[in-house]
């Protein structure tokens, strides 16, 4: 339980002193759990904003450790942590940045048998993988247990991101609405992509922003495709639908 002394008023007073926030804002805020699935580009801005905004307890998933490559786009790690754990090096990072928080590190792959263990009471989840066989099997757990599920992906210089809650209302979409004919052929990681700093930063941080207007009650909507193209600094939101013949979420 994070106490509400002099210090907490005045860490958080620049977002508290908004309509939109205020105390029981941030008191959603305090309280939210967070998985956040994947620490590389996109869970580290992640965790890093979060953090920053107040959440304050984390599972944090990754199997990978820190490579001189990660370094152009992954924030918080530094060349001191290179052979490093990524989940570990970021739950001290986070803990750095808030000392209250509790920032539980797995430094294990995601697969269907381990899935629960980091996933279990967190209420959101953010899915910053970059392969389509997680992506997948993190968007039918969410399905299955409720789990609100705020995705985003990387190519180049384009992001695309969303909020899903398929459970949550019969024309909400799931991420295999989305993308019926996945299959790890068709995907491309970063290493073979190539991607720029403050891309990967960017994505984060509209995962970040999602996540905290779900928080606080601002508008979300679960069926929104967000497009934004970094070159031209070009968004686009497109409707997406559910497809009735989706075999996870009908
Ligand atoms: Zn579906």
């Amino acid at each position: 339980m994070i106490k509400k002394d002099k210090h907490f008023f005045e860490k958080y007073s620049r977002q508290m002193i908004m309509d939109q926030v205020g105390i029981k804002g941030q008191d959603k805020i305090i309280k939210s759990e967070i998985c956040v699935i994947g620490c590389g580009g996109l869970g580290t801005s992640v965790a890093q904003y979060l953090s920053m905004s107040g959440i304050s307890n984390f599972n944090l998933v990754d199997f990978d450790s820190v490579s001189i490559s990660n370094l152009n786009r992954q924030t918080l790690f530094t060349e001191k942590d290179i052979g490093k754990k990524k989940s570990k090096v970021l739950s001290k990072k986070i803990k750095e940045i808030n000392s209250l928080a509790e920032a539980n590190y797995f430094d294990e792959k995601v697969t269907s048998k381990n899935i629960h263990n980091f996933i279990n009471k967190k209420a959101i989840v953010l899915d910053c993988t970059d392969n389509f066989e997680s992506r997948l099997l993190i968007n039918k757990y969410c399905h299955d247990h409720k789990k609100i599920l705020v995705s985003a992906a990387i190519q180049n210089f384009d992001i695309q991101a969303f909020m899903l809650a398929p459970w949550l209302d019969n024309d909400n979409p799931c991420y295999k609405c989305i993308f019926p004919e996945l299959t790890n052929d068709n995907e491309a990681s970063c290493d073979e992509m190539g991607i720029i700093s403050s891309v990967a930063g960017l994505a984060g941080l509209i995962q970040a922003n999602l996540t905290i207007n779900y928080i606080l009650g601002l508008k979300t909507s679960f069926k929104e495709f967000i497009l934004l193209d970094c070159i031209n600094l070009d968004m686009k939101k497109i409707s997406i639908k559910k497809n009735r013949e989706c075999k996870i979420c009908n």
